[in-house]
């Protein structure tokens, strides 16, 4: 479905500035995205921090002719040949817009659905109990935000029949555009969370904004039997649609579900809906997924599917997998592994993820798919969609798993391709061995047990992994920009390889985030980052005298802290013929570690400086001792204050800028007003709020699992050394995890404790070099569960406060043996 440049224009009331011809197929948010140029309308979007006007230039140089602008270029028809430039007050509202007229052009179920928690379950599974009689279209993965949705339902086109889309909202206001783009027919609320989440004073006030959703829809779905829920839709004014409420409560509810009976792996639900009494089982049996399938059911029975369709679609209902995660693979392979559902969207969106992460190694793109189910289309042209897409997204070699791949192997025409019926025939052929220095890309239909491709593929680890949430770190690097202005600047700390999440991946999270710096302690650390891709600008802030031509090779910015530094550098740089190489001078206002007295140091510092050409002070800055905690105000004030009067004047005595920093992760929460230009984020950035030691948004979660389990008798002891004697029969695991992984000895003998299944499990007797026991007494697990060391649901802050110290060195001191792992939703 392609609309005519004059359509677009006319749909979003734009004034059109240019006269050639066009047809637009895909809307562009963000040019590192870009794919299909000559169908492509860009939306110069502008945020706090960026501007998509400024990307023009280079997307018209890739191909792009269509701009929807605020502000059209000067020398338009000049600079521009061919191209339109539509002009409108508010980009972002012309995008709602647009994807609001097209949504207009259907007249089919519209699902929007909001909530909480489970949305995005619910929608895949919408998609799997449909997808079989009808053809769905959803919003990727979880686009749900203001921008999210517009290009969500942009998806739809002719052979839609239906649209299941999510509505996510982060502060009050921002469901009603939501709504007047996806103008629900059915709108579901799938729960209420709790209200300090997100920016909302009640949970009332949160209940209200979502129900903004549900005004003009025809039926809604949700929840009686949660009072505040039930009591904000009956306040609703003016709704004249169907209430389709379920409870397990009322038996007039109008989808009355009266019985839940859980079995060892699956659920039976006995429901009665439009006065019919029918029942379906899923393969789960968890209260979160039992919840969830009563929507589906509800919403599926509403729009048409019969009691015995749905029964058969939730037994196959499966596990909703969104993340997509790094590992390292073997003969210096890099494995993208991707088990959400297959579909192209979704395929797109991998592709996408892969060009953007900078692989300097310059290693082919592979990648490995499986049939695609329940698209919709025929055959032939899905795959030469696929292909389409494979080949503008730079995929070199294609290996193709399926009986319908194989089938249509003609219509791929990527270089290398090659296809199997079988995951087990392409693991037994040549191209599975031959597999090496490769990106791979591994997206397949769970039913192909792709689980077996990366798990030969993955180097053997050692069951303790380190789990890394990139999602996390983003959106812990948005929570600290939420406190700076626009235009002050960010360094990322990322020295002890990223605070032990691993530099190179964080690395390139941060690239594409844009941030201005990165900076590590030693210039290897740099090195490490440029022949991993990293282009950003890096400091090292301790620059060894020995690695100084290393530093000037690969671009690298130095701190400077003293006269015999500052000295050594200039005369090496002198040598290498080097001028104007730009350094970081530092200041010490009270930490008394290293750097320039500001009172007495710098006259001389700015007369050497001043005596020669090979370096530049780039910025200057000095570092809190004690901003995490109001004790220290005082003090942070008078080392504030000294600061400024000795970067003043550095600052004076040379004309180009100089920027200036002191704020690190407490100081840009603490001290907003003394960002200056610059800010420094350090442990904020890995989830870790040092002011109070809570977590931000977990990024780092340590596991392990357990390798046997014991009975051992009362009186007994466990461990080197008896020093944990039983006082009753027990049951004791032991876990492939020791003080040699960075698990600190001082847990022993109960002094702290792991999470099992979601208990607490001690640890008993002394922890070993490479294995730790830990008391399981209690609680319901097995040989091969997963034990959380720390993590997503016991902090990190736990441990340092039982161990006596800051969670710096618990982060820092997981050692390179245990395997990170990267993952984004
Ligand atoms: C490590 C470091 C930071 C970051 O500190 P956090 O407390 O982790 O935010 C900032 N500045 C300097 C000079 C550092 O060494």
């Amino acid at each position: 479905m392609t609309y005519s440049i004059e359509k677009v224009t006319t749909l979003i009331g734009a004034r059109r500035f240019g006269e050639s011809d066009a047809n637009i197929g895909f809307i562009l948010t963000d040019s590192r995205s870009l794919c299909f140029p000559e169908e492509t309308l860009f939306f110069a979007l502008k945020s706090e921090r960026n501007d998509g006007h400024n990307y023009i230039q280079e997307l018209y140089r890739r191909g792009v002719k269509n701009f929807v602008v605020a502000d059209v270029p000067a020398n338009y028809d000049t600079l521009y040949k061919d191209a339109n430039f539509l002009k409108v007050i508010n980009v972002l509202e012309a995008l709602q817009r647009l994807a609001e007229r097209h949504r207009d052009e259907f007249n089919i179920p519209i699902v929007g659905i909001t909530g909480s928690n489970g949305k995005t379950m619910v929608k895949e599974w919408l998609n799997q109990l449909l997808g079989d009689d009808l053809f769905v279209t959803r919003s990727p993965r979880s686009y749900n935000s203001q921008i999210g949705v517009p290009l969500s339902v942009w998806l739809m086109n002719e052979h839609t029949q239906v649209g299941v889309f999510e509505a996510g909202i982060s502060k009050p206001g921002e469901m009603l555009a939501l709504r007047d783009i996806i103008q629900p027919t059915i709108a579901v609320l799938t729960n209420l969370g709790e209200a300090h989440q997100e920016n909302f004073s009640t949970k009332d006030e949160k209940c209200n904004e979502k129900l903004v959703l549900f005004h003009d829809a025809q039926t809604v779905v949700y929840n009686e039997d949660d009072d505040i829920v039930s009591k904000a839709v009956s306040e609703l004014d003016d709704f004249k649609g169907e209430k389709l409420c379920w409870s397990l409560k009322d038996k007039h509810a109008p989808m009355y579900v009266k019985k839940i009976d859980k079995q060892e792996n699956t659920t039976t639900v006995t429901y009665i809906y439009n006065g019919e009494e029918n029942s379906y089982s899923l393969p789960f049996i968890d209260d979160a997924s039992i919840t969830n399938s009563i929507i589906c059911a509800a919403v599926a029975l509403k729009i048409g599917l019969v009691a015995d369709r749905l029964d058969k679609g939730m037994q196959k209902l499966e596990p909703i997998a969104m993340r997509l995660e790094v590992k390292e693979g073997q003969h210096g392979c890099t494995l993208i592994n991707d088990s959400y559902n297959s579909d192209i969207n979704s395929l797109d969106i991998a592709l996408d993820f892969m060009n953007r992460r900078p692989d300097h190694e310059g290693r082919i793109h592979t990648l490995i798919l499986s049939d695609i189910y329940q698209s919709g289309m025929a055959a032939k042209e899905l795959y030469s969609e696929v292909s389409e897409l494979c080949n503008k997204r730079g995929v070199v070699k294609f290996i193709g798993i399926g009986p319908e791949l194989s089938a249509n192997a003609d219509v791929v025409t990527v270089g290398e391709k090659n296809f199997f019926p079988t995951v087990d025939e392409f693991v037994a052929s040549e191209v599975f061995k031959s597999l090496h220095d490769e990106v791979i890309l591994v997206k397949g239909a769970r039913q192909f047990g792709f689980d077996q491709i990366t798990e030969l593929l993955v180097q053997k680890v050692h069951e303790t992994t380190l789990e890394v949430n990139l999602n996390a770190v983003v959106n812990n690097l948005n929570w600290y920009r939420s406190f700076m202005k626009p235009e002050t600047k960010l360094v990322c700390m990322i020295k002890a390889d990223a605070y032990g999440a691993g530099s190179v991946e964080i690395a390139k999270t941060l690239q594409d985030h844009r941030v201005d710096y990165l900076a590590v302690a030693v210039a290897d650390e740099g090195v490490t980052l440029r022949k991993n891709g990293i282009t950003s600008n890096i400091m090292i802030m301790n620059p060894e005298m020995t690695a100084f031509k290393t530093i000037f090779d690969y671009d690298l910015e130095p701190e400077v802290y003293s006269f015999r530094l500052l000295d050594a550098l200039v005369k090496a740089a002198e040598k290498e013929g080097i001028t104007g190489f730009p350094v970081h001078i530092k200041l010490d206002t009270g930490m008394h570690r290293l750097g320039f007295n500001p009172d007495t140091d710098m006259e001389e510092l700015i007369k050497r400086l001043k005596h020669q050409n090979a370096i530049i002070p780039r910025s200057v800055f000095s570092h809190f001792v004690g901003s995490d905690c109001d004790d220290f105000d005082k003090f942070s004030a008078q080392q504030f204050e000294l600061f400024e009067r000795g970067s003043r004047k550095l600052q004076s005595a040379f004309d180009h800028k100089i920027l200036r920093h002191i704020d690190n992760s407490a100081g840009i929460e603490h001290f907003p007003e003394r960002q200056m230009d610059m800010c420094r984020l350090g442990l904020g950035l890995y989830g870790i709020n040092s002011r109070n030691n809570e977590i931000i948004n977990n990024v780092s979660t340590l596991k392990t699992t357990i390798l046997q389990l014991r009975n051992v008798p009362a009186g007994e002891s466990v461990g080197y050394s008896r020093k944990t004697i039983l006082d009753k029969d027990s049951i004791i695991a032991a876990i492939p995890i020791g003080y040699a992984d960075g698990l600190d000895r001082h847990l022993s003998n109960r002094n702290g404790y792991c999470l099992v299944n979601g208990k607490k499990a001690d640890y008993v007797g002394n922890i070993c070099m490479d294995v730790a026991m830990i008391d399981v007494t209690g609680i319901d697990c097995k040989e091969g569960d997963s034990v959380e060391i720390f993590g997503d649901n016991l902090p990190v802050t736990v441990l340092s406060d039982i161990i006596g110290t800051i969670p710096y060195e618990v982060l820092t001191g997981i050692s390179n043996r245990v395997k990170r792992v990267y993952f984004q939703d």
